[in-house]
């Protein structure tokens, strides 16, 4: 089965309003792609003034991060309608920064994941290991946990929409990528985690990022790998560059 990939840009805590439009234009005519699904996803504030200056483009709109409550005395959070009402698409859950600053565990990942799809937006779910993990040889029993927990409750037609985004700590932001094979192999994993939990069908169909200072050489390579559908780009996705990974081909 053929997946569509899909390259997301993850811009963390960068851009104000203004700063944010003006990227926008700048990187519309350089990720002008149908090929592939492109996704900005923007810290709260710009939400809105993004998802009108990407209009008529191929670019969509997605959150950095969402509460798992519909509503009420959550000062501070962004309910899914909102994001929803705004023109947001996809919502990137669980970051690995979220989980390390702001003490994310795996259940609040479950319940956000689960009221996302509730709203019909796609998760972006992210997953990980450290590099001490990485070095005691746990890194598949630890993304395992990740995903399965995630997931829990989610039915196999709503996980084939999830996308999920394997991206090892020790690698974001650090200039240091996984290699291809490193990659693969976590990503491979993932699939067949998805397998066992749900079928075959499902885990043809569910779409697996790579992450960790992906840029433009490193691209082509590791999005040809055959599970591996795309990456989730934090630095480079603030840059021009962004528009050669969206034409990593
Ligand atoms: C990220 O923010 O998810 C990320 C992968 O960042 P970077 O590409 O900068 O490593």
């Amino acid at each position: 089965m053929s997946r569509r990939k899909i390259i997301a840009g993850n811009w963390k805590m960068n851009k104000t309003p203004s700063e944010a439009v003006a990227l926008v234009n700048e990187l519309k005519p350089l990720v002008a792609n149908d090929d592939v699904d492109v996704v900005f996803c923007v810290p709260a504030i710009d939400i809105v003034p993004v998802v009108a200056a990407v209009k008529g483009s191929n670019i969509q709109v997605g959150a950095e991060n969402m509460y798992f409550e519909e509503s009420g005395a959550y000062t501070g959070e962004i309910a899914p309608a909102m994001l929803v009402d705004a023109g947001v698409k996809y919502v990137v859950l669980g970051h690995s920064e979220r989980r390390e600053y702001f003490g994310e565990t795996n259940d609040d990942v479950n319940k956000k994941v689960r009221k996302a799809l509730e709203h019909d937006l796609v998760p972006i779910m992210c997953c990980g290991e450290s590099l001490k993990q990485r070095e005691q040889g746990v890194t598949m029993d630890f993304v395992r946990q990740q995903v399965k927990v995630g997931l829990q409750g989610v039915t196999a037609e709503e996980a084939k929409k999830v996308v999920i985004a394997y991206e090892p700590i020790w690698a974001i932001g650090t200039g240091v990528t996984a290699t291809t094979e490193q990659a693969q192999e976590v990503c491979a994993a993932i699939r067949v985690c998805i397998k066992e939990v749900y079928d075959g069908a499902t885990a043809d169909a569910i779409r697996i990022q790579y992450g960790g200072s992906v840029n433009a050489a490193t691209a082509g390579e590791l999005f040809a790998q055959v599970d591996i559908d795309g990456g989730l780009v934090g630095g480079a996705s603030l840059k021009p560059e962004f528009g050669d990974i969206v034409n990593y081909k």
